[in-house]
């Protein structure tokens, strides 16, 4: 067979070569040990945490290495297409703060020297590469219709034998010139497959960055590598795109193992060295004591908009997936405490070959030590930045007075020991609520170990000697002062010593005001509160009784 001629025949209108398009597209010019890595999603419109988690690897990857990360789109399948996907995309990984230095920028724009960066405006390259193939005779057309392929799978069933489209299964690989080019001549629609030359027998051997050495048997299928409508599936595109975008590490998920062999054999003939490969496990939860994959239809933490919705700082969100990446990144942290995500030294070594754990209590604990960090200015920000999307009462709230609101998320922030009350801006509405009487439960359930009488006695008698001038220490000794003459000691020590002597002690007494005032036991400084709700609504709450 003349495979220049069937080359021809196949790509008439196909006149560069590869070699044309490694010289549009030559080397990148960057530092020795440089990493070159994309992001690749398909625009599904679905972000998986897993996708983002591999975004950030592949950021961490390249900013570690003074590398490039560059966004590409995957949009060989356009039945899972989703419209406005590309910018969920792109809001989702800049909210986060993962923002590509090459690639796809909008639904319109992007930037870089080796686009265009959607594969579907790669069509003309792919058939480029197909055509090379089919010169060597690596590569030939194929007119199975469905149904002949399904024949091929009842039969190899049938026999007990592998199926697929492979060996002496494969009818097309044989057929004549003559044959083709009167399939081609009646417009029959075929697909390019790859002849694989594979031996089941003998073994690939790949060092991924992650997983070690990884050992398969070579591939014997005859893929597809164009389909019947000229596009590309997965692994001939990301062949082709990751050698003229000069991709040297491909960071993705480690479902994509089981097609390495076939990955790797396509490079072979395309005569390419492949990139190297991070395959990233799957982010795994424990479920009733058993460990399985975060899943998209059990678990509503598996979308990246669920965190956007119960408003996690983003901040936190990446300190915690920071730490499932890199098994060292918490010591790092503590001796760290203030710098900037991007200088940690960042390794694939480091990462977990078995799939990392994901915790949302823990992500919780991180969340709320991000918040406590933050000024109150900054908390009022992401709050109402938040409510405005959310929870408009919140946000007509937080607005109606920012001093006001600022002054809230001040009290125990700037303390040694900060508060973590925290975790997500979801949770601002219930810790602010007793600031505002249009969601204040007016409802108020005091202790139960109180008698009622003793709840209206203390009442009664701080509203007599509240004072909204007081300092604090004054405040406090007003406080003290009640105590005795209600049967109480001001005095913790004197209480421990002998508690059958007194009611309580100076704690009970404000435990009783302060949920007269806020409708529960904890909260922050009780003198802040009182000085920011000011002496009306103060005394207003002291004159409730039961
Ligand atoms: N488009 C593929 C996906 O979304 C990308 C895999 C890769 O990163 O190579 O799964």
């Amino acid at each position: 067979m003349d495979y220049n001629k069937l080359a021809d025949l196949l790509y008439p209108n196909i006149t560069k070569t590869p070699a044309d398009y490694d010289e549009i597209y030559p080397p990148r010019e960057l530092p020795q040990g440089a990493k070159v890595v994309r992001f690749a999603p398909s625009p599904t419109g679905y972000m998986h945490i897993g996708n983002l988690f591999s975004a950030l690897i592949d950021k961490l990857a390249a900013d570690s290495s003074n590398g490039i990360f560059y966004l590409r789109i995957e949009d060989t399948d356009k039945k899972r297409e989703v419209d406005d996907a590309i910018d969920h995309i792109i809001s989702g990984l800049s909210s986060y703060g993962i923002i590509p230095q090459e690639g796809i920028m909008s639904q319109i724009d992007e930037i870089g020297n080796y686009g265009p960066y959607k594969q579907s405006l790669r069509c003309e390259i792919y058939h480029t590469f197909a055509k090379e193939l089919i010169q060597k005779g690596y590569a030939y057309p194929c007119f199975c219709s469905e149904d002949d392929l399904a024949a091929n799978v009842e039969q190899q069933e049938k026999e007990g034998v592998q199926t697929g489209y492979y060996g002496k299964w494969a009818k097309c690989r044989d057929l004549t010139f003559e044959e083709i080019e009167e399939h081609i001549n009646n417009g029959d629609s075929f697909v390019i497959r790859l002849k694989s030359q594979g031996d089941e027998n003998k073994k690939i051997i790949v060092n991924d960055e992650i997983k070690g050495k990884l050992e398969m048997p070579e591939n014997t299928q005859d893929a597809v590598l164009i389909k019947s409508d000229g596009i590309p599936p997965y692994a001939f595109a990301h062949a082709v795109d990751d050698h003229l975008m000069r991709t040297t590490h491909v960071v993705r998920g480690d479902e994509w193992v089981s097609s390495l062999p076939t990955h790797i054999q396509i490079h072979q003939y395309l005569g390419l060295k492949a990139p190297k490969y991070a395959h990233i496990s799957p982010i795994m939860k424990l479920d009733d004591g058993n460990k399985r994959k975060l899943s998209k239809r059990k678990d509503p933490e598996a979308a990246v908009a669920y965190y956007e919705e119960v408003g996690y700082p983003e901040g936190g969100v990446l300190e915690y997936l920071m730490g499932i990446a890199n098994s060292n990144f918490e010591d790092w942290r503590r001796a760290n405490p203030d710098a900037d995500l991007r200088s940690f030294p960042f390794s694939f070594k480091k990462m977990s070959a078995s799939g990392a754990l994901f915790d949302l209590l823990k992500l919780n604990d991180v969340c709320k030590n991000v918040i406590s960090k933050m000024s109150a200015e900054e908390v009022y920000d992401y709050a109402i930045g938040w409510a405005e999307k959310y929870d408009k009462e919140l946000y007509t709230l937080l607005g109606s007075d920012s001093d006001f609101a600022v002054e809230i998320f001040k009290i125990d922030r700037y303390n040694k020991k900060p508060r973590k009350d925290i975790y997500a801006w979801s949770q601002v509405k219930d810790y602010v609520s007793y600031f505002y009487n249009e969601i204040f439960d007016k409802n108020i359930t005091f202790p139960e170990d109180f008698a009622k009488e003793d709840i209206n006695a203390i009442l009664e008698a701080y509203a007599k000697v509240y004072d909204e001038n007081h300092d604090k220490d004054q405040w406090f000794e007003t406080m003290k002062s009640i105590c005795e003459p209600l049967g109480y000691t001001p005095n913790v020590k004197e209480y421990k010593a002998d508690p059958d002597k007194f009611k309580g002690h100076v704690g009970d007494v404000s435990t009783v005001i302060r949920v007269a005032v806020t409708n529960r036991t904890n909260t922050p400084d009780l003198y802040s509160i009182l000085k920011l709700l000011g002496k009306d609504e103060v005394l207003a709450r002291l004159s409730v009784r039961v």
